[in-house]
């Protein structure tokens, strides 16, 4: 093997070691926001559990006040009626008549709120088991994801060692040469060298220059390819 060709091979395992890094690097991180969206869903649905539990409970206290009113009301009627038949006569019946107009009126008014606060009161519970339901599945989804979670330790075990390989490969090669290559993979992340076949570069295509296939083949290692800019490494024939 020449030195070029060593130096193509490093330049090729340096591509495959940054490419893998990035995978594992965007793997952690989908697993971590994965992990952190859950939980934000989990914290919000959970405080408008609490929230409704408490209107749950007021809704209830309203609707069991309004109930007792009803009852009060019904039962005050009862009591005068009796009263106005003990009386007996003309007089009382014509006042029971009216009274008994107006305490219909009071009464309807009692019976709608009543059943404006059934109603309500039912919504509110509606809502919460809807919230509570909600709750249990993101839960369960958040421990699902858990063992995704236990997975970061060995993806960050991988990454650890493919910095030292990264390494050990950079300091095979030149300090100028590490340069270039910085530069293009910042550019382009894990993807930074393309091989030439053919006299074209194979990453974007493009037909090389004669007198560039020249210095290549004269075992320039610093020479990028005019379309995309890749580190150029000549491909085994
Ligand atoms: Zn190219």
């Amino acid at each position: 093997m020449t030195a070029q060709q060593k130096i193509g091979k490093f330049l090729l395992s340096l591509t495959d070691i940054d490419r893998e890094a990035l995978s594992l690097t965007n793997r952690k991180r989908e697993i971590e926001e994965t992990r952190r969206q859950l939980q934000t869903e989990l914290e919000q649905v959970e405080q408008s559990l609490a929230k409704t539990e408490k209107e749950v409970e007021q809704c209830e206290q309203i609707r069991k006040e309004r109930e007792h009113s009803l009852e009060d009301e019904e039962s005050k009627i009862v009591e005068r009626r009796k009263q106005l038949t003990a009386m007996g006569g003309a007089k009382a019946a014509k006042m029971m008549e009216r009274e008994i107009e107006i305490a219909s009126r009071a009464l309807q008014n009692l019976e709608q709120s009543a059943g404006e606060a059934t109603t309500q009161s039912e919504m509110t519970q509606k809502k919460f088991d809807a919230l509570r339901e909600k709750v249990e599945q993101l839960r369960e989804a958040v421990s699902n994801h858990e063992e995704q979670v236990g997975a970061i330790a060995d993806l960050e075990k991988g990454l650890d060692g493919l910095v030292q390989e990264r390494n050990s490969v950079r300091g095979k090669l030149d300090e100028r040469l590490v340069k270039i290559y910085d530069r293009v993979t910042m550019r382009y992340p894990g993807d930074a060298v393309a091989i030439v076949k053919g006299g074209a570069c194979r990453s974007c295509y493009r037909s090389l220059p004669f007198q560039l296939h020249n210095q290549l083949n004269a075992g320039n290692n610093h020479l990028q390819c005019p379309g995309c800019s890749r580190m150029l490494v000549v491909g085994e024939s």
